[in-house]
């Protein structure tokens, strides 16, 4: 064990917690592995989230006061933002598209969609009031990113504000003498150090967290349910992975011009941990980690569009977001016109711009978008019951577009480390996947 990959263990550590959830689930044993292990995964998760808020403010100051051409910061946003918007475009038109065609919601005999509205009651129906059930507006999103207290950003771990102090910081840290600077630039280079080895030294756990994380959820879920709603989770399954396989290779080949056998096995123990943790948040010192060593992503260009990644952009959920309201509509029998499948895209884009990377955030959006075209908020009772399952993929491919994003601007800057991508291509054509590494790669 001690030989192997930390993605390969991660990846045993899957398989074996899937099978021991399930037996669990089959055995009645399911309340002992929610009681006692499952506070293994959770230390974990506390454990990863620890880290994000400190590693992100660091890791971006010191990338900021890097950068040779401050001007290039603009240039970054604004390419950033067009790919943002337009990749979650596209994933909801997938999603969409292959709702409207399989039609999961339609065909329910009367019994199962009793049975389906029964279950909705005890799985807690429509979500809580959340945050922004409204559409919020552009002027808001944007001025809320300002943080009126920079501390009690930090404090509250508010993503986006605390990007921006950071940001603004490693700005002035440029502008002021060289040698007032030199003392501060040091003092946060070695903290970034700090934190960088916390994540090394966490991941260490990942095993064993993502172990208990899975086994919790499997013997926690109900998979009845599972097989009433068959044709939904499917639907969204397939148009995941279509838009993976198809949209991010084609993006990767053609606007970063990276090898995307390298680039999905670099990026594997963060999908395994977003996969499991169901949080791009707290995947964020996972996903950085693999972008700078395996991916061999500058760390300013990395850490600055994974952190905002991990914030803005959710195409995984924009997508399930497009198949759940065709889905909840066609089970009450409503028909969405084109203009209102419009509407879709443009909220779900705005929706999925609004969610944080917390386990079931897309939900709660998911109120918003079903709001803005007029379909029944109870419908999302309907769906609850396999709503984990989709969130652990969902965030699984979240976390890669954000990382899809980051390859392509870090090419276009001339941020990609040429020598350390022919290495691992070439490595990658002499060893066989599962090889031998140090006990401390991840
Ligand atoms: N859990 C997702 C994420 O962290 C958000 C969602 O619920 O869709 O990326």
């Amino acid at each position: 064990m001690r030989k192997l990959q930390m993605h390969t263990k991660i990846l045993l550590a899957l398989v074996a917690g899937i099978g021991f959830g399930f037996a669990a689930n089959r055995l009645g044993f399911g309340p002992f592995v929610i009681t006692y292990i499952r506070p293994v995964g959770t230390a974990f998760i506390k454990l990863i989230s620890m880290v994000v808020v400190p590693l992100v403010f660091v890791a971006l100051l010191v990338g900021t006061a890097s950068l040779k051409d401050i001007r290039s910061l603009g240039r970054i946003g604004v390419r950033t933002l067009i790919l943002y918007v337009s990749m979650t475009a596209i994933s909801v038109t997938i999603g969409l598209t292959l709702a409207n065609m399989v039609r999961p919601g339609a065909g329910f005999s009367q019994e199962t969609k009793q049975q389906l509205l029964d279950g909705a009651g005890t799985q807690g129906g429509a979500p809580k009031a959340g945050p922004a059930l409204d559409r919020p507006s552009i002027k808001d999103l944007l001025l809320n990113i300002i943080p009126a207290n920079p501390v009690r950003s930090l404090a509250e771990g508010e993503m986006l504000q605390t990007i921006f102090f950071a940001v603004l910081m490693g700005i002035c840290l440029t502008l002021i003498p060289p040698e007032r600077a030199k003392p501060v630039t040091a003092f946060f280079e070695g903290a970034n150090e700090i934190f960088v080895k916390m994540v090394h030294v966490i991941m260490q756990l990942a095993p064993y967290g993502v172990f208990a994380l899975i086994a919790a959820v499997v013997a926690d879920f109900g998979l009845g349910i599972l097989v009433l709603l068959i044709k939904y989770c499917a639907t969204v399954l397939c148009g995941l992975l279509l838009y993976m396989l198809v949209v991010y290779s084609a993006i990767l080949k053609l606007l970063a011009r990276t090898g995307v056998r390298r680039f999905f096995r670099g990026l594997r123990p963060a999908q395994l941990v977003a996969f499991s943790t169901s949080s791009s948040a707290a995947t964020l010192p996972v996903t950085l980690k693999c972008a700078t060593e395996n991916l061999g992503v500058a760390p300013s260009v990395a850490s600055f569009m994974l952190s905002v990644g991990a914030s803005v952009n959710m195409d995984g959920t924009a997508l399930y977001q497009g198949v759940a309201t065709v889905f909840i509509a066609q089970f009450y029998g409503i028909h969405l016109e084109v203009g209102q499948q419009l509407m879709v895209v443009l909220t779900a884009t705005l929706a999925a711009l609004g969610t944080v990377g917390i386990p079931g955030a897309g939900v709660v959006m998911l109120a918003m978008v079903l709001r803005s075209v007029g379909v029944p908020l109870e419908g999302i009772g309907v769906i609850m019951g396999v709503d984990r399952f989709l969130d652990m993929c969902r965030t699984a491919v979240n976390v890669t577009g954000d990382s899809v994003c980051m390859m392509v601007i870090a090419a276009s800057e001339g941020q990609l480390d040429a020598a350390l991508a022919s290495r691992q291509t070439q490595q990658e054509l002499q060893t066989p996947p599962a090889q031998v590494g140090s006990p401390e790669e991840v």
